[in-house]
């Protein structure tokens, strides 16, 4: 897919393809994201620091397994419902950060690429929904 060039942008539905087509897995404090770029369509990983959604760390080694693996088995789209089953007292009313920002990590070189960058260009949100 190297005929589409390197641009910076976004679009409203990426996010939602994202959401739909990613394989998520959990690796130590890691969030891997891995699947087609919504824009390039060329095979990615992403890796989010599990830091990086605030409130993760107050858990429990024990219960964050058991959040992530019913995460990778239900999917990214619903950790917040997930969250909201696991503790029903409102672990989740603390986490405040309910998305992160992907952006193309593909490995192809798209023209006008800029120096020191990689992938596309394309960046999209993913956001954990369905409270
Ligand atoms: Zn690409
Ligand atoms: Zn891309």
């Amino acid at each position: 897919m190297g005929e589409i060039e390197y641009k910076s942008e976004t679009r409203e539905e990426w996010e939602e393809r994202a959401s739909k087509s990613f394989e998520v897995r959990l690796e130590q404090d890691f969030l891997f994201l891995s699947g087609p770029c919504p824009r390039c369509g060329d095979h990615m990983l992403y890796r989010q620091p599990l830091i990086g959604w605030a409130g993760i760390e107050r858990m429990t080694q024990e219960e964050t397994q058991s959040f992530w693996e019913r995460v990778k088995a239900e999917g990214a789209e619903k950790a917040w419902h997930i969250l909201d089953s696991l503790f029903p007292s409102g672990v989740g009313q603390i986490m405040t950060k309910r998305s992160f920002t992907m952006f193309c990590t593909c490995t192809v070189h798209h023209d006008k690429t800029p120096e020191g960058k990689k992938g596309c260009g394309a960046y999209w949100a993913l956001t954990a929904t369905g409270r």
